[in-house]
């Protein structure tokens, strides 16, 4: 029948599908492990006595590899998804450790002083949520290097909310926004396709591989949450989603009880002029248990 032989040409065209993007999975792989040594080597190289002139081939050698990690990284990412073979891990996690982690990567990165970057977090988040950290980190990565990499002046916030605790369960909402260039409406439509920019000089002016948020909102997809956008040409950005996150439970949570008390006797200085940064660093390091002063100035503190 009709029927029969169109199911048979779907079922065919979607194992054609597959095996294109498991093909891809791979030879990202089979790509990625000579890449690596590269890199290695390279990073050998430059610890040997080199003329400034050597030196400046190798870093810049060093930097077209780093980038082609990246890329090989982001397609490696991506057709796993696509061929369905990415699987979550799903594990107990500290947030807190997450956001160290970030600001480590992030603090490698963020190269302009013009733009500040503030972490609002909220202290009615469990400490110890159950999921995936590393995908949870690398969809933060990404949100915020792209806010940072948009943004020429201005602030980057991180703002993680919990919205509900009901059965065990975290609602947590995740925004990063940006005082950025911002996106235009029609740019909007695109942005979350494959390989797309928002414009076609984005790629000479800014890098990156238009991969980024593509995978970011799978991640996402695959925690059971959707990521939205919001932004206009000029005004900034702000990507948001809300996952849904079980609660760690006793046993780990006694852990983080312990380490929590080590906490209490910790004094904190607060010394920054910027009065939005100097408010939310205040509230974490209250919010972590720790006593915090404030102040504005080096005078200040030193006195
Ligand atoms: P890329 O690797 O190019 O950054 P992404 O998928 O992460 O790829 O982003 C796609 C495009 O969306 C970017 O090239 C940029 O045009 C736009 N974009 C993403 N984040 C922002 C932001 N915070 N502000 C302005 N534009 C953004």
């Amino acid at each position: 029948t009709l029927e029969a032989s169109l199911r048979k040409a779907k079922d065919e065209a979607d194992a054609a599908s597959a095996s294109k993007s498991n093909f891809l999975a791979n030879m990202s792989h089979e790509i990625r492990t000579p890449m690596n040594a590269v890199l290695g080597m390279l990073h050998l190289v430059m610890r040997t006595n080199l003329s400034s002139q050597q030196n400046d081939y190798i870093s810049k050698a060093q930097i077209a590899a780093k980038s082609l990690l990246n890329l090989i990284n982001d397609i490696l990412d991506f057709s796993k998804v696509d061929a369905g073979k990415l699987e979550l891990e799903y594990a107990p996690f500290e947030i807190e450790e997450v956001l160290f982690e970030l600001s480590t990567v992030l603090s490698g990165s963020n190269s302009n002083s013009n733009v500040e970057l503030i972490f609002d977090i909220d202290k009615g988040i469990p400490p110890c949520l159950i999921g995936d950290k590393m995908r949870l980190l690398q969809i933060l990565i990404n949100l915020s290097s792209n806010a940072l990499k948009f943004t020429l002046e201005g602030r980057v916030t991180l703002e993680i909310k919990c919205l509900a605790v009901d059965k065990g369960m975290a609602r947590i909402a995740i925004a990063v926004k940006d005082t950025g260039i911002g996106i235009s409406v029609e740019q909007m439509q695109h942005i979350f396709d494959v390989f797309s920019q928002a414009e076609s000089s984005t790629a000479r002016r800014f890098g990156g591989s238009g991969l980024g948020l593509v995978i970011c909102r799978r991640f996402v997809e695959l925690m059971k949450g959707e990521l939205f956008v919001e932004s206009a040409l000029g005004e900034g950005s702000c990507f948001h989603f809300t996952l849904e996150l079980p609660i760690a439970k006793a046993d780990q949570k006694k852990q983080l009880a312990k380490s929590q008390v080590k906490r209490r006797s910790v004094r904190i200085l607060v010394v920054d002029s910027n009065e939005s940064s100097q408010a939310v660093s205040i509230r974490m390091v209250r919010t972590l248990g720790w006593h915090g002063v404030k102040t504005e100035t080096v005078p200040q503190a030193l006195a």
